[in-house]
C-alpha cells in the first residue's frame, strides 16, 4: 500500500467508531497467517484480538482455504428463495448436532446485527401469532448485541448513546448489569432488581435478551453462572422467551462450546455468529425451537418475515462447516484451557499495578481493566512498536487471541500489557 491508499483511506472511508474530520490512524495489513498479521512494511505483529472473536483458528487455514476454494468452483453464491444447497444444508446439520437438543430450526442471515434482529422479530410475532402481542424486551445495563437498531435498543443506553436516537429506538427494559462474578460467590441480591422488573412488566416482555456470562463490547465483564440458572426459571414460570446472544462466546471461546453450557441452560432462541466461520466470511444464525418456529408458522403471518439478498450464501455455508469440523476434531477445548492457565499466570503480576482496577481471565479471554481510560491512538502505536495486535477501548485493554497461538506468542501479548501499564503517557486524565 502506498502513502496515496492511507491518505485516500484517511479522506474518504469510514473506519467503525470513528471520525471523518478526526480519523485515527490505521495500519496497513497486506496479509495474515496463523498467528500473524503482515503490516505493509513487512513487519510482523502477534495477534491478540481475533479481529474481534472471530479467527479462532488463526488466519489463511488450509482447510478453511480448502473449502473456500472448493465452494467457489461450484457456485460462491445463488439465492436461498425457492431453492436449496449441499453447503446450507450440511452447516445447519452441524448446528442443530453441536447445540442443544431443543433447538432445531436455524435460520441464516449475513451478520451478528442482523441474528439479533431476527430473535427479535421471532420473540415479536410468536406473541403476535399467540394472540397476545408483547412489544418489550428486558435485558442487562452493559450489553451489548450489534448496531442495526432494534439491536442497539438492548444494547447498554450509555454506551451506545440512546439520547441520541430518542423518539425513534424502542423503549425496553434495563436491569442493572450483573455483580456476581463468574470467579466470585453468588449474591441472591444481584437479582432481585431484574426479577422485580419482570414482575412489573410481566405481560409486556415479549423476550428476556442476554449475553450469556460473558458481556463483551459493554465492559468485558464476566458474571456468576447461576445467574443464568436464575433468568431460565424466571422465564419458565412466566412464559417469558429467553435469547441468548453468543455471538461473542460461542464455539469455545469462554472454555464451554457454548457459555450456556456453563449454567446447563437452554435458551428458547440462540444467536450466533463471529467465529461461526473461522473469522473468513460475515455469516450469522439464528437457531430456535420446533415450539416458537411453528407458533410463528401458524400465526396470521403464516410465516416469518425475513429473508435477506445473501441469505445461506454457500461460500460463507461452506467454511463455516468446514470450521465447526475443525472444532469437531475437539482439540479447542485443550488450546483453550492452555490459554486460560497461562493468561492467568502472566497476568496475575498486572494487579499489583497502581495503574489496574481488575483483571479477569475466563477460558480464551484475558482482560485488564485499567482506572484510567487509555490513549487509544498512543496505546495502539505502542503495542504496534512491541510487535503485538491489540486493540483497547476506554479502561479495557483485553486479549482473545486465535485458539492456536503458541506460548511464546502469548508472553508477548501480556508482556506487552504489563509493560504499557506501566507508562503514564498512555492513558489520558
Ligand atoms: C459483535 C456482536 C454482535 C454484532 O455482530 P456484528 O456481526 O458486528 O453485527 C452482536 N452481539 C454480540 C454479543 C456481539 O459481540
Amino acid at each position: 500500500m502506498t502513502m496515496d491508499d492511507l491518505a485516500f483511506d484517511q479522506r474518504h472511508i469510514w473506519h467503525p467508531y470513528t471520525s471523518m474530520t478526526q480519523p485515527l490512524p490505521v495500519y496497513p495489513v497486506v496479509a495474515a497467517h496463523g498467528c500473524e498479521l503482515e503490516l505493509a512494511n513487512g513487519e510482523r505483529l502477534v495477534d491478540g484480538m481475533s479481529s474481534w472473536w472471530a479467527a479462532i483458528h488463526g488466519y489463511n487455514h488450509p482447510r478453511l482455504n480448502a473449502a473456500m476454494k472448493t465452494q467457489i468452483d461450484q457456485m460462491s453464491h445463488v439465492m436461498f428463495g425457492g431453492i436449496t444447497h449441499p453447503s446450507a444444508v450440511a452447516l445447519c446439520r452441524r448446528l442443530v448436532a453441536m447445540t442443544p437438543e431443543a433447538l432445531e430450526c436455524v435460520f441464516l442471515a449475513d451478520s451478528g446485527s442482523v441474528a439479533v434482529e431476527v430473535s427479535m422479530k421471532m420473540a415479536l410475532q410468536y406473541w403476535q401469532a399467540k394472540g397476545e402481542p408483547r412489544q418489550r424486551f428486558l435485558t442487562f445495563r452493559n450489553g451489548y448485541h450489534g448496531d442495526t437498531f432494534g439491536a442497539m435498543s438492548v444494547c447498554d443506553p450509555d454506551n451506545s448513546m440512546h439520547a441520541l436516537w430518542k423518539g425513534y429506538l424502542p423503549e425496553n427494559l434495563f436491569a442493572p448489569a450483573p455483580q456476581s462474578r463468574f470467579d466470585g460467590e453468588w449474591d441472591e441480591r444481584d437479582i432481585v432488581a431484574f426479577a422485580r422488573q419482570m414482575a412489573a412488566h410481566r405481560h409486556e416482555i415479549a423476550a428476556v435478551i442476554i449475553e450469556p456470562i460473558v458481556q463483551g463490547a459493554g465492559g468485558m465483564r464476566m458474571y456468576h453462572p447461576q445467574w443464568l440458572k436464575h433468568i431460565r426459571q424466571m422465564c419458565d414460570r412466566e412464559g417469558i422467551l429467553l435469547i441468548a446472544d453468543e455471538i461473542a462466546t460461542g464455539f469455545g471461546r469462554t472454555g464451554k462450546l457454548f457459555a450456556c453450557e456453563h449454567a446447563e441452560i437452554t435458551p428458547d432462541i440462540l444467536c450466533l455468529g463471529k467465529a461461526l466461520t473461522g473469522g473468513t466470511m460475515t455469516l450469522s444464525a439464528t437457531l430456535t425451537t420446533r415450539d416458537v418456529a411453528n407458533t410463528i408458522s401458524n400465526g396470521e403471518a403464516g410465516c416469518f418475515m425475513h429473508g435477506p439478498t445473501f441469505m445461506g450464501n454457500p461460500l460463507a455455508c461452506a467454511v463455516a462447516s468446514e470450521s465447526l469440523a475443525i472444532l469437531d476434531d475437539g482439540e479447542w477445548q485443550t488450546q483453550v484451557a492452555t490459554i486460560e492457565a497461562q493468561l492467568n499466570r502472566e497476568l496475575a503480576a498486572a494487579r499489583a499495578n497502581e495503574q489496574v482496577a481488575d483483571v479477569r481471565v475466563l477460558g480464551a479471554i484475558g482482560v485488564v481493566e485499567t482506572r484510567q481510560p487509555v490513549n487509544m491512538a498512543r496505546l495502539q502505536k505502542y503495542f504496534v512498536e512491541q510487535g503485538v495486535w491489540i486493540r483497547p477501548f476506554g479502561r479495557l485493554i483485553y486479549l482473545m487471541p486465535p485458539y492456536i497461538i503458541r506460548p511464546e506468542q502469548l508472553t508477548r501479548l501480556t508482556d506487552a500489557v504489563k509493560s504499557a501499564l506501566n507508562d503514564n503517557t498512555l492513558f489520558s486524565g
